[in-house]
């Protein structure tokens, strides 16, 4: 049976906007690949009455808390293909199952492409991380190493100051110009000029020439575009940000295709849990109220 709304992505986002639109008892299915960008973290933080919490657990506690009410439908997969317009679209599942509804939501995340520096993908989110508020505090105001991935890595390295006795170690990735270069001193960090190798132990970094930094956490900033190529295939505008590429949508969370509306990560920035939820929870008032005054 047709769907009101079609949500690409079961995730806090996707989870936020289904949660307004179950509330309106609109009939709503969610498809969700399981790919939470979270997913190495083993400890969330910066949410309210959820700081410490198991990503996981928290995902899980409010999909139970989602498919209590009637009108949601949840489906395990991955949606594949998108066709159709306002009020008729049709998602194909990689099952090859087709759900049809009269909106669409995307709240289906982002890629994360990070430097290709060998031990770096398998820490990421255990002893590496991009987001000082999530994961700084832990860190004691210990040594932290900041990996220049971009123009935007001094910018990062200058802000960590706050949280511990920072390293920026630029990698050949930017120059910096000689009032970065001063304003980072300023701030109490140093600047390791030589390359790197590797990342070793928990959070070390071999450098080029031999030597070994240790650290109790690094950060570095990935480059981001959407995790799902649907809204670019199906023709949404897609804008540059400061992090990487995002779905653009207006203040009302609709895309550049009527009838189509996006959130989360995918669709915003900065990132965080909190501003996922609050994103998503607009989207799914507003997706209702686009289905009122249709
Ligand atoms: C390592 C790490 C640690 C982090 N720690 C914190 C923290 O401590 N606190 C904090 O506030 N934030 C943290 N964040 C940021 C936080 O994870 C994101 O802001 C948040 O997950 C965004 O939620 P979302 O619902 O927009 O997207 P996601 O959580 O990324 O969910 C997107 C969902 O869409 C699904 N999907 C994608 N494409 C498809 C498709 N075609 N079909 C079906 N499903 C699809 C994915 O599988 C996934 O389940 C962290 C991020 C990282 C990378």
């Amino acid at each position: 049976m047709d769907q009101d709304v079609i949500i690409i992505g079961g995730s806090y986002a996707g989870m936020a906007a289904a949660l307004q639109l179950a509330r309106a008892r609109r009939k709503l299915l969610i498809v969700d690949a399981g790919e939470r960008r979270n997913r190495s973290a083993s400890h969330s933080h910066g949410f309210l009455t959820q700081d410490g919490a198991d990503p996981a657990e928290m995902a899980l506690q409010a999909r139970k808390q989602l498919e209590a009410y009637s009108t949601v439908t949840w489906v395990d997969g991955n949606a594949t293909a998108l066709t159709g317009e306002r009020d008729r679209f049709v998602v194909e599942c990689a099952d090859g199952v087709h759900y049809a509804g009269r909106r669409v939501i995307f709240a289906s995340g982002v890629r994360d492409h990070l430097p290709a520096i060998e031990g770096m993908a398998e820490r990421w989110g255990r002893s590496i991380f991009h987001c000082p508020y999530c994961h700084g505090y832990e860190l004691d105001k210990g040594a932290i190493g900041v990996v220049g991935s971009g123009p935007l890595s001094s910018h990062q390295a200058e802000l960590l100051t706050e949280w511990g006795n920072v390293t920026f170690l630029p990698n050949d990735t930017l120059e910096l110009d000689p009032q970065t270069h001063e304003r980072l001193l300023e701030r109490g960090a140093s600047i390791e000029e030589a390359g790197i190798e590797s990342i070793v132990n928990e959070a070390d970094v071999l450098l080029s020439d031999g030597r070994v930094l240790s650290f109790s956490g690094l950060f570095v900033a990935p480059r981001v575009e959407p995790a799902s190529t649907l809204p670019l295939e199906l023709g949404c505008s897609i804008q540059e940000t400061p992090m990487g590429t995002q779905v653009q949508t207006d203040t009302t969370k609709e895309t550049s295709v009527s009838g189509v509306f996006a959130c989360g990560d995918t669709a915003l920035s900065p990132h965080s849990v909190s501003l996922a939820v609050a994103d998503g929870a607009m989207a799914g008032t507003q997706v209702h109220r686009s289905l009122v005054w249709s």
